[in-house]
Parts: structure tokens; C-alpha cells; sequence
């Protein structure tokens, strides 16, 4: 305060607004936090605050938290999405849409299975590891939570890394389909990577489900994968597509993971589908402390205890370096 601002005591951010601008679900545990870490513009001190008093919370992550590690959120800070991503009905109904989904998978697995954990993975690692984090639910399928270390994660869009059969249900493994199509379609690889007179043949843009954008005419040319137990056309990633619907048991045993949770942190999240937005809900309607970190906003905003809007990595890693341990 030796400028007349009172600042944070973390982060020396100019906090302006007074601690009311918190609000605190009846029931919950949190009363004591002091207004210096807290302010009008919630930030990593006053997060660091809440986690101390909840030892164990659940986090629920997003596309946001895979970006620096070269996997694209499908939305913008806005929330307006600048991919269109596949559907489920479109896969599931129609063999052109597999076979452009593969063809592109084929060219994209190389740069998505090499993607590396960023720090936000490894903060979230290190704060479960101090038990100030509980369990992760995790709507992205790139597995890098695990990649950092990372247990007790929940899938809740399911994985890259496997392959279903449509037809058979056979589960096999992403990494064998990717060399049964590099077999089949020798050189599509290097066409692919090749580059038209405009330079317009191949995109270097890698999308959040492995995809990427390939010419039309490149694509024709692809052949499909077959399943290898049952010969059908219908292999599909192990993930759920938009459109497509979480497996049940796997919805009820998030939500018994809310249930359990002394509160719940959304990480790189707009929380813009359903399916990560009713935990949020049911965390709120518990009375337990809902907390994010993202950009911009989110669906659950008249929900959260706590927001912080702002960078994910640096966020963490502040609350990280406050030292706190369950
Ligand atoms: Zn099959």
C-alpha cells in the first residue's frame, strides 16, 4: 500500500473492488479470505486462497490448457468457433466422411501424438501430487494429462489413442491403425505433405480431434481402413464427437466425482457444450466453491465463486510457487 493502491500480495496486481465481489455458496468453508489476495479482479492469490481451504478439488479442463501445447482450442477467446468440427451423425452415416476423417487423421497423428505436455499440465500434475488438487475430468482427448503425470483422469470425451469398431465394438490401438494405413496407402504420406502450385494442397493447421485440412481431390484417393476382426468400414476414434453422446456410466461416475468434491476448478474451458457445463451445475447446486481460469467468458460465469481471466500457465504456476499443500 506504500503507493495508496492496495495491490495483491502475490501477483502486486492493483486490486480495486472490495471482497464482496467474491460470493460464497451458503456452506461453503471459505470466509477468511483476506481482502488484499482477493480484490475486484479475482487472480492467482485469491484462487491459491480457495484451493487452500478445499484441499482435494475436483478440475475439470478444457481445450484452452492443450493450446500451448500446439493442439488449437475449436473456439476463440470470444467463444465463436473458428473450426467446424466433426460431426457425429456425419461420421457414423456416411463412409466419405470416414474416409475423409482417416485421411486426415493419417497426415494429422503425426503432430498430434507428438504434442508434449505445457506447463499448465504440469502444474495441475504437481498440485494433485501436493494433494491441493483431487481428481481431473478432461473434455480433451490428447491424453497429455497423463503425458505429465497426472492420475485419476477421466476422459469424459474418451482418447485419441484408441479405435472403435462401429459394427464389432473391437477396441485397438490408434498407434497399430496408424502403420495398417501407412501400409495401405504408400505415398500418401509425401503427397500429402507436398505442396500445390499455390501452396495451397496441404494446411498446417491441426485441429483438436487430430484432424486436418487436406485437399478433396488428395482425400478421394485414401484407402479407408478396415476393422480386422469383423472387415467392416466403420472404425472410428474412440472419442466423442460433437453431436455425439457421452457413454452414461461415464457421465455417472463424473458426477459422483462432483459429489465427492470440496469444490471444483474449471481449467481452459468456455464451457460452451452440455457436457462439461452440468458438473458445473451440479457443483453449484451442491453449494460447493466453483473456481476457473480461462480466457474470456464462460457458460457457467452466474455459477463460479472465483474467475480468473487470464493466461493458464502463468496462473498456475503462481499458484504453485504460493507453496500450498494439503
Ligand atoms: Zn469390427
Amino acid at each position: 500500500m506504500r503507493d495508496g493502491i492496495l495491490r495483491c500480495a502475490l501477483t502486486g496486481r492493483p486490486v480495486g473492488r472490495s471482497a464482496d465481489r467474491l460470493r460464497v455458496p451458503a456452506g461453503s468453508r471459505v470466509v477468511s479470505v483476506p481482502d488484499a489476495m482477493i480484490g475486484g479482479m479475482p487472480d492467482a492469490a485469491a484462487l491459491a486462497a480457495l484451493l487452500r481451504a478445499h484441499p482435494g478439488t475436483l478440475v475439470l479442463t478444457g481445450a484452452g490448457i492443450s493450446t500451448d501445447s500446439g493442439i488449437p482450442d475449436y473456439r476463440g477467446p470470444d467463444g465463436t468457433r473458428r473450426v467446424t468440427p466433426m460431426q457425429h451423425g456425419d461420421f457414423v452415416g456416411s463412409s466419405q466422411a470416414r474416409q475423409r476423417y482417416w485421411a486426415r487423421s493419417f497426415i494429422g497423428w503425426q503432430r498430434f501424438s507428438h504434442a508434449e505436455p505445457n506447463a499448465a499440465h504440469h502444474a495441475v500434475a504437481v498440485l494433485q501430487r501436493r494433494g491441493v488438487l483431487g481428481p481431473v475430468i478432461t473434455q480433451n482427448v490428447d491424453g497429455l494429462h497423463q503425458a505429465a503425470g497426472s492420475r485419476e483422469v477421466t476422459e469424459l470425451h474418451g482418447s485419441l489413442a484408441e479405435v472403435v469398431c462401429l459394427t464389432c465394438d473391437t477396441r485397438s490401438d490408434r498407434d497399430l491403425l496408424q502403420a495398417r494405413m501407412a501400409e495401405a496407402n504408400p505415398g500418401f504420406e509425401a503427397l500429402a505433405s507436398g505442396e500445390a502450385p499455390d501452396g495451397s494442397r496441404v494446411s498446417s493447421q491441426i485441429r483438436p480431434d487430430g484432424d486436418i485440412v487436406l485437399d478433396d481431390d488428395l482425400v478421394a484417393g485414401f484407402h479407408l481402413p478396415r476393422c480386422t476382426v469383423c472387415g467392416a468400414h466403420t472404425l472410428k476414434p474412440d472419442v466423442v464427437f460433437f453431436g455425439g453422446s457421452v457413454p452414461r456410466e461415464r457421465v455417472d461416475a463424473c458426477y459422483a466425482l462432483t459429489d465427492a468434491a470440496p469444490a471444483l476448478l474449471v481449467l481452459g474451458s468456455s464451457l460452451a457444450v452440455m457436457s462439461g457445463l452440468r458438473f458445473v451445475r451440479h457443483a453449484a447446486k451442491r453449494g460447493i466453491p466453483v473456481m476457473a481460469v480461462t480466457r474470456g467468458p464462460t457458460r457457467g460465469d452466474d455459477l463460479m465463486t472465483l474467475r480468473v481471466d487470464g493466461p493458464l500457465a502463468p496462473t498456475l504456476a503462481a499458484v504453485v510457487s504460493a507453496g500450498l499443500a494439503a
